[in-house]
């Protein structure tokens, strides 16, 4: 079955469609700018990446010329839409509501609008791509896959904060962590990788892109997890702060008379590396100006690397243990110099680098640990899309 993975956001949206029994991928791209004009970009396998400026005024207008792309009789991958047997959409937030992947349905849909006071910027916007779905392919199946799902088998004390708990009667207040659909597929992984049954696993995740989080996968559950209620919490990330004493907030929003709305912005876009260098929020950037010498490109890198590595050595605590720690996403995958500046300080687990393994393993699924350590440390290339469709493919079973 092909299954058309939806990624979707206020104003873009990436999608693949994946042949769910080969598990390729048929064709990918993204619409961007959409409501603002339009552009569409569309890589079918093995061909080559077309992009289009088109007029874009809807999330409906843009799922329709992904449709007209993936049908087109000369680069198309499929003859019609019969030939897509299922959409998955990536969902962000399920709050306590969702503790695995559906269908979705009106009820699915209505329990998604209700958590979105807890992602306002996300929930509505996973919507907008399934409502125009559900127009233009009225009889093909969806499913929801949360990015918070995997992370509901948390402990109380694990997800409670320490404020009065009327908020969380009230609200729900809590830890919900993301990345989940990533962190599962990686722990997944990485036992097979190793050869042993997950369920006897202390894992641990380190998924550092341009958002970051470190995840505890014990037994194949979630234990514990770095992002919290939003994606704000806990590792520094490209612009986003991570964890912050909250007191910071009231400091600036005085002395630089800012509002609660303005210090947000400051710490969901204009924090992290980016804001510790002043330069970035790539790494490679960071890792070129720390090379031509600007110190406070390096100092970025240093504090990314070791809040990392705090959280690791939590984690470690939480599970009483470790058996494996995996390395993934853009920066986890790619960046040799950060894996080196968190693994070569984990000797106290009686882990070693394998410097050679961690210079060459690049976006590969590779050990870079060396054989004689204690606990192996690998990098495991995530799959987010492939995940979703697995997911999709499962539930229509
Ligand atoms: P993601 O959010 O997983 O797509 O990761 C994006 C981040 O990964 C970028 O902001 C870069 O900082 C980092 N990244 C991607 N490719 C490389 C690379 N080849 N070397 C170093 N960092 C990379």
């Amino acid at each position: 079955m092909n299954v058309l993975v939806i990624n979707c956001g206020s104003s873009s949206l990436k999608y693949q469609v994946i042949n769910s029994d080969t598990e390729q991928v048929l064709a990918k791209g993204l619409c961007e700018r959409i409501g603002i004009d339009g552009r569409l970009v569309y890589t079918p396998a093995g061909g080559e990446k077309e992009i289009s400026n088109l007029d874009m005024p809807t999330h409906k207008q843009a799922i329709q010329y992904v449709i007209d792309a993936l049908t087109n009789e000369k680069t198309g991958v499929i003859k019609s839409l019969d030939e897509i047997g299922a959409v998955g959409h990536r969902l962000v937030h399920g709050g306590e509501k969702f503790a695995c992947s559906t269908l979705i349905t009106e009820d699915v849909i209505k329990a998604v609008e209700e958590c979105s006071d807890l992602a306002p910027l996300h929930n509505p916007a996973n919507l907008i791509g399934v409502r125009a779905c559900q127009e233009l392919m009225p009889n093909t199946p969806m499913a929801g896959v949360f990015d918070t799902a995997f992370h509901q088998t948390m402990p109380l004390e694990a997800y409670m904060y320490g404020i009065p708990y009327e908020y969380y009667e009230k609200y729900k207040i809590r830890k919900y962590g993301f990345h989940g659909t990533s962190h599962s597929f990686v722990s997944k992984r990485t036992a097979e990788l190793l050869g042993k049954p997950i369920e006897n696993l202390k894992i641990i995740v380190c998924h550092l892109g341009n958002g970051s989080s470190v995840c505890a996968v014990n037994g194949g559950k979630s234990v514990d997890t770095s992002m919290g209620l939003s994606p704000l919490e806990g590792l520094i990330m490209g612009t986003r702060s991570g964890d912050i004493d909250p007191s910071v907030m009231e400091f600036i929003c005085k002395k630089e008379n800012m509002d609660i709305n303005g210090i947000m912005d400051v710490l969901n876009k204009k924090s992290g590396v980016q804001g510790l260098s002043g330069v970035s929020s790539d790494f490679r950037d960071l890792q070129a100006g720390a090379a031509d010498g600007n110190k406070r490109c390096e100092m970025a890198v240093d504090v990314f690397c070791y809040r990392v590595l705090k959280y690791i050595g939590a984690y470690v605590a939480a599970m009483n243990g470790v058996d494996a720690i995996a390395f993934t996403a853009g920066l986890g995958e790619n960046d040799e110099i950060v894996r080196r500046k968190i693994v070569s300080r984990l000797g106290y687990l009686g882990i070693t680098l394998d410097e050679e393994a961690n210079e060459n393993g690049r976006g590969k699924e590779i050990a870079i640990s060396t054989p004689d350590s204690k606990v192996p440390v690998w990098i495991v290339p995530t799959n987010e899309e492939l995940a979703i469709a697995r997911e999709t493919v499962a539930l229509l079973k």
